[in-house]
C-alpha cells in the first residue's frame, strides 16, 4: 500500500480528530486479484469491482464509519467510537460475511475476495497516527501470507481483548471457584473457606485473580463479576453447609462493587436463593477500599452488618488506615496481610508488627486472622501471639470441593 501524502494527511486528521477518552479502530481491507482481473477483463473491470466494493462497504459500515481508499486495490476505514474492542470486531466479521454474496459488476456477478486486518487505537496512537496505520498494515502482512481472512494487530491493546474474553467468559462461565481452608489456631479446626476465583480461559492458559480482576474493573465489569461469583460460590458452598453446618463461607468483594449503593440487597437475596443464614457469610473488602472513601465504607460496613453478614478487613498492612477511622468499622475480622505473615519466621521486625496487629484486632473487637502461613514456625509464633485464625499453604492450598470435602472428613 502506498498512501499519498495528501490522503495521509486527511487519515491522520481523522485519527487525531477522534476523542482521546473513547476507542476507535482502524480497519484494512484488501481485495485479492485485482491485478489477474485487470489483465483479463481490462482496467475497466478490475476498477468497477473496486468501485462496487467501495459501495457495499458503505452500506455495510455505520454512517459514521470514514472509508478511503488508500491503494487501487485497498481501502482503509476508520471505525470511530467503538464501545469494545468486540463492536470492531463484529464490524470486521459483518464485512466478511456480506461480501460472500456476489457483486453485480457490469452486469455480471463477481464475488471480491477481500483479506482485512484491524488494529485498535491505544493510548499512544492519538499523538502518531502513522504507527497505527502501520500496525495495521503489518497485520494485513501476515493475513496475506497466511492466507488468513482476517488478522488482528496485536500490540499493547492486549488487555481489550482479554477484557473482551473476560466478557464471553462470564456468559459462558469459564470461571471457576476453589475453596482455601481458614483454620482455628487453638483448635486447629477448619472453621470456615474463603472462595477465590480462577479463570482458566482456552486462549490464554490461566489468568490470575488479581490481574483479571483489575482488567473486570476496568472493563466496568465488576458488576457482572461479582453477580457471578457471589452466586457460583453459594451454589457450591450450599451443600457443603449442609453436610457441615458450622463451616462458613468468605467472598472477597471488589472495591468498586463494596462502594455500589444496593450490594447488601443484592446479597441477602442470593443468600435468600440459595437458604443460607447470613451469619454464615464473610464478604471480605481490602484495606485499601476501605480507606478510598472511610465515610462511605463505614456506612456500606454497616448496612451490611445489619443483614447480618460478618464482613472482614483484608490485606491489613498494605494500606494506610487512619485509626480514628478504623476504630468506627463495623468489621468482625481483621485479616493481617500476608506480607507480614510470610517472613515472620526468619524476620523479627516482621513478627513484631503481626504481634501489634494482632492488638490492634483485638482492641477493636475484630477476630485476628493471619493470612500467608506457609510454615510450622509462622504457625507456633501465632498461637503464641494470640492470633484467633490461620490461612496459608501450610495449612491448605485453595482447592476444588471433592478435594475440600475429604479434607473436612478427615478432621470429623
Ligand atoms: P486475597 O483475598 O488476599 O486472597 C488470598 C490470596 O493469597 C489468594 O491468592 C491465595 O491463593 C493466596 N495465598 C493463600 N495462602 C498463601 C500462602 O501461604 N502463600 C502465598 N504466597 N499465597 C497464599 P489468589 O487466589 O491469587 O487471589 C488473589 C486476590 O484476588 C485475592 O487476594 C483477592 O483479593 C482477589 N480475588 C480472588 N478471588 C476473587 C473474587 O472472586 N472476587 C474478587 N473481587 N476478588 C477476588
Ligand atoms: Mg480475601
Ligand atoms: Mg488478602
Amino acid at each position: 500500500m502506498l498512501i499519498g501524502r495528501e490522503l495521509l494527511g486527511q487519515i491522520e486528521a481523522s485519527i487525531l480528530s477522534q476523542s482521546e477518552s473513547s476507542r476507535f479502530g482502524l480497519l484494512l481491507v484488501h481485495l485479492r486479484g485485482i491485478r489477474q482481473l485487470t489483465a483479463l477483463l481490462g482496467f475497466d473491470a478490475g476498477e468497477a469491482l473496486v468501485q462496487a466494493t467501495e459501495l457495499r462497504l458503505g452500506e455495510v459500515l455505520r454512517p459514521i464509519d470514514q472509508i478511503w481508499r488508500s491503494a487501487p486495490d485497498e481501502f482503509l476505514i476508520v471505525l470511530p467510537q467503538l464501545l469494545s474492542a468486540n463492536h470492531g470486531l463484529l464490524a470486521a466479521r459483518k464485512v466478511l460475511r456480506e461480501f460472500e454474496a456476489p457483486l453485480n459488476v457490469q452486469g455480471r456477478p463477481m464475488m471480491p475476495l477481500l483479506t482485512l486486518a484491524l488494529a485498535f487505537s491505544s493510548d499512544s496512537d492519538a499523538a502518531s497516527p502513522q504507527h497505527l496505520i502501520r500496525r495495521a498494515m503489518s497485520a494485513l502482512e501476515r493475513a496475506l501470507e497466511s492466507n488468513n481472512r482476517l488478522a488482528l494487530a496485536d500490540d499493547a491493546n492486549a488487555d481489550l481483548w482479554l477484557q473482551d474474553d473476560l466478557r464471553d467468559a462470564l456468559v459462558n462461565n469459564e470461571l471457576s471457584i476453589q475453596f482455601q481452608p481458614l483454620v482455628d489456631i487453638r483448635s486447629r479446626r477448619v472453621t470456615s473457606v474463603e472462595a477465590l476465583a480462577r479463570w482458566r480461559s482456552a486462549r490464554h492458559g490461566v489468568i490470575a485473580p488479581s490481574r483479571f480482576i483489575a482488567l473486570a474493573e476496568q472493563a466496568g465489569l465488576a458488576p457482572e463479576l461479582t453477580r457471578w461469583s457471589v452466586n457460583a460460590i453459594l451454589r457450591e458452598y450450599a451443600p457443603l453447609r449442609r453436610q457441615m453446618p458450622q463451616l462458613r463461607c468468605a467472598i472477597n468483594l471488589s472495591p468498586k462493587v463494596f462502594s455500589q449503593s444496593g450490594i447488601e440487597g443484592q446479597i441477602s437475596a442470593a443468600l435468600a436463593i440459595w437458604g443460607i443464614p447470613p451469619e454464615s457469610l464473610t464478604l471480605e473488602v481490602t484495606e485499601t477500599a476501605v480507606m478510598d472513601d472511610p465515610e462511605l465504607s463505614s456506612a456500606t460496613l454497616r448496612h451490611l452488618r445489619d443483614t447480618g453478614v460478618r464482613v472482614a478487613i483484608d490485606d491489613f498492612g498494605q494500606g494506610y488506615s487512619s485509626f480514628t477511622y478504623l476504630k468506627h468499622f463495623p468489621a468482625t475480622e481483621l485479616k493481617i496481610d500476608q506480607s507480614f505473615v510470610t517472613p515472620m519466621a526468619g524476620d523479627p521486625r516482621a513478627r513484631q508488627l503481626v504481634r501489634s496487629m494482632i492488638g490492634i484486632a483485638h482492641h477493636l473487637d475484630m477476630e485476628a486472622v493471619a493470612e500467608g502461613v506457609e510454615d510450622a514456625t509462622t504457625l507456633a509464633y501465632l498461637a503464641e501471639m494470640g492470633c484467633d485464625i490461620a490461612q496459608g499453604y501450610h495449612l491448605g492450598r485453595p482447592m476444588d470441593v471433592p478435594e475440600l470435602l475429604q479434607r473436612l472428613r478427615a478432621q470429623e
